[in-house]
């Protein structure tokens, strides 16, 4: 499989350096080539344990740059740190079907992408005797998930900043309780916008970024999206066919478009999905878009679910190379228009028909709070607001002839504030939080400087 960017500027590239790579050198996002067909291959995947699926689907994007061999044991150890044997369980909740992404070590879905993620990373690097230095900042959950799928790995360093004091103290924790000597954990004095600049600064520093070899665990890499695919088909085929319908809708608490457009490729793969729910919260550019064609930033307000509170998705240039047909230039044209003009339209013949696979809608606070207490209250299920969300945007589109499975993207435990604001009662908690409290952390606490960062950085690599 050979990888081509979204703005048509790079010669076709291998799986191997669309990963070293992630953003395209010309600017735009690597996509495969073709989408692979596995329309036929079906009926053998249904009843796949979630590795072994797992394997069958990613090697369609890894091709012959990891050997077979390699490539299993790859995938098994990204999954064994998993808390739950199924991996990704689907519970019946009322009348829907809960997909819990929540079981990784970080209890949110970007432990999916991140773990295989770090295993391939110390795969490449070991093979081609390269280091790498990851830096990234972080407002709470990608930094987390980033650190616990690098830690403790060959040839990577990582290094992960976050605005002293301004994040919430169960994302701090998950992150600073990580003492492997590869993990290093900035806490700077200023905002989350601090953090951008300086990470910024640094990738542009040209002489610094090749000396320590830098690179970003971006959301864009296209190594996340592959492993995403997987619990798509995973929970379609067994939705399938524990109701014996033919095919599934399925609702997305979206932020950046990353999960929501793994759903989308494995739907062009053959995945048994009628169509795709996009569930936002008062941002709601993507909602907006889908029901009219429109795409225009606002100003981003926060929420209950922060891992949601964007407005520029980074993975909807993906999505959107599809819809206009693949085509480069008009891509090319309509992401200038964007970046001038802050707008950018798609012919749509009526609302609501952008796309007919998708249907969206926005889930505000009343609503998610009174979800979180409706299930409770009826089903003795804890949503957390994330999952929320989906839950609100599935309703709205229930539809008798397709079941519905909802996506939960983090477990409960890590929002529990708002949840007991939505239930009355401290009802979502878990063992691996409660512990944070009483385990050693580590921290560095720096100005919100550029160059207090990098002599860090040049001081702790030598
Ligand atoms: C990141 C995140 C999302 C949004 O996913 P995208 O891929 O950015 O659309 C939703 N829920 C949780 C808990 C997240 O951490």
């Amino acid at each position: 499989m050979r990888y081509i960017s979204t703005r048509g500027g790079i010669d076709p590239i291998s799986f191997t350096d669309a990963v070293m790579m992630g953003l395209a050198t010309d600017g735009g996002l690597l996509l495969p080539e073709a989408i692979p067909d596995m329309h036929d291959r079906l009926a053998g995947l249904q009843s796949l344990p979630y590795p072994r699926l797992a394997v069958e689907i990613i090697r369609e994007f890894v091709g012959d740059d990891i050997a077979d061999d390699d490539l299993t044991d790859l995938i098994t150890r990204s999954y064994v740190t998993f808390d739950h044997p199924e991996v990704a369980p689907i519970v019946p909740v009322g009348n829907v079907f809960i997909l819990e992404l929540f079981h990784g070590p970080t209890l949110a879905f970007k432990d999916f992408a991140l773990q295989f993620l770090g295993n391939v990373f110390e795969y490449i690097l070991t093979r081609q005797h390269r280091r790498l230095n990851i830096l990234g900042v972080t407002s709470g959950d990608t930094g987390s998930a980033a650190i616990h799928g690098v830690r403790g790995k060959a040839n990577i360093n990582i290094f992960i900043i976050h605005p002293h004091q301004r994040i919430s103290q169960v994302q701090e924790r998950q992150m600073t309780s990580v003492l492997d000597e590869n993990v290093f954990n900035i806490a700077i004095e200023g905002s989350f916008d601090d953090g951008q600049r300086i990470m910024k600064e640094l990738f542009t520093d040209l002489e610094f970024k090749e000396n320590f070899v830098l690179g970003a665990v971006n959301s864009v890499n296209w190594a996340r999206i592959a492993a995403q695919i997987v619990y798509y088909f995973f929970a379609a085929c067994r939705v399938c066919k524990s109701t014996g319908r033919e095919r599934v809708q399925i609702s997305v608490p979206t932020g950046n478009f990353g999960d929501i457009f793994a759903g989308y490729m494995a739907l062009k793969m053959g995945a048994p999905i009628a169509r795709l729910i996009l569930a936002t919260n008062d941002n709601d550019i993507l909602a907006r878009f889908f029901r009219t064609g429109v795409y225009a930033a606002g100003n981003v307000v926060s929420t209950l679910s922060p891992s949601m509170d964007i407005q520029v998705a980074s993975n909807f240039e993906r999505y959107l190379y599809h819809l206009l047909n693949r085509n480069p230039r008009r891509l090319t044209l309509a992401m200038e228009k964007f970046a001038e003009t802050g707008e950018f339209s798609v012919p749509s013949a009526s609302p609501n028909d952008v796309d007919p696979i998708f249907r969206a809608g926005v889930g505000d606070t009343d609503a998610t709070l009174s979800i979180i207490r409706r299930y409770f209250e009826g089903h003795g299920y804890v949503l957390d607001p994330h999952t929320a969300v989906g839950a609100v945007v599935a309703e709205k589109f229930r539809d008798p002839d397709l079941p519905t499975i909802c996506l939960a993207t983090a477990h409960p435990a890590k929002f529990s504030e708002s949840v007991t604001r939505a239930t009355g009662r401290y009802v979502a908690r878990h063992d691996s939080i409660d512990s944070l409290a009483d385990l050693p952390t580590r921290l560095d606490v720096l100005p919100a400087d550029r160059n207090a960062v990098r002599d860090y950085m040049m001081k702790k690599l030598g």
